[in-house]
């Protein structure tokens, strides 16, 4: 979904959109998307600045760290960007960025990208380490038994390499 600015009635607009399935793809091979996400919020201008709030919710189908099993996370979350023209960044690169401007994006002044802005806020959403459970207990590093399922009997698993060591000193 594309806004285009220059048409905006008084310089700001509402959108809502609800993607459908393989509408919006994330160029990340670790994450797929299930089920319709979901975005909304509101486009305002001022001056030179466009800004975009809203909030976004999606299903990611991703896999468990520990165990590899398929799982799914929903994840939500708000977001605000703000946009100027690089002709209009460039201006206030000599006139001194404060703080707040150095988070600005940069646009073409005519679109607003709102696919893009949701793909970029998905994956910053998504957890770099999700696990199926907080009682995971995944793959017997020595085996390769998935311990969700049997115990195997690799008591050396248990041992932290970094002790092996110590124990070869002991007569
Ligand atoms: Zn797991
Ligand atoms: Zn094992």
């Amino acid at each position: 979904m594309r806004v285009e600015i220059a048409r905006l009635d008084n310089n700001e607009c509402k959108f809502a959109h609800e993607y459908a399935a393989g509408e919006l793809v994330l160029d990340d091979d670790r994450v797929a998307l299930a089920g319709a996400p979901r975005v909304s919020g509101h486009i305002s201008r001022t001056g030179h600045k466009v800004v975009v709030e809203g909030e976004f919710a999606a299903i990611a189908q991703t896999e468990c760290d520990r165990c590899l099993k398929a799982m799914e996370l929903p994840i939500s979350s708000e977001f605000r960007v703000e946009y100027v023209t690089a002709e209009a960044y460039l201006a206030l690169e000599t006139a001194e960025l404060t703080d707040e401007d150095l988070a600005l994006s940069i646009f073409d002044g005519e679109f607003i990208d709102v696919d893009e802005i949701v793909r970029e806020q998905l994956l910053l959403a998504i957890p770099t380490h999700a696990i199926c459970q907080e009682s995971c207990k995944g793959f017997c590093p020595v085996c390769g038994t998935d311990r969700n399922v049997t115990d195997c009997n690799c008591n050396a698993a248990e041992i932290d390499p970094r002790w092996t060591g110590l124990k070869d000193l002991r007569f």
